[in-house]
């Protein structure tokens, strides 16, 4: 089992928060698309950036991480 995710400031590096910090808000899900869903709504509502020229850069960015559970397993060869 893996999970996908992203951070916002890996597309929009100039973000910030509501207080003048670079913003830190991670979006997670179980599939790129979600990923990519989650972080399309974050970016529009909280930096009132249109989503729609930044699909692929969602994509380029979402890493893929094994979940929490199995951690006390070896790691696998890829
Ligand atoms: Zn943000």
């Amino acid at each position: 089992m893996t999970m996908q995710y992203a951070r916002c400031n890996w597309m929009l590096s100039l973000a910030l928060d509501e207080n003048g910090d670079p913003c830190r808000y991670m979006a997670t899900g179980d599939t790129t698309d979600g990923v990519v869903a989650t972080m399309s709504s974050h970016i529009e509502s909280v930096h009132s950036v249109d989503p729609a020229d930044l699909q692929n850069n969602i994509r380029a960015v979402t890493k893929t991480t094994k979940t929490k559970n199995l951690n006390n397993r070896p790691p696998t060869e890829h």
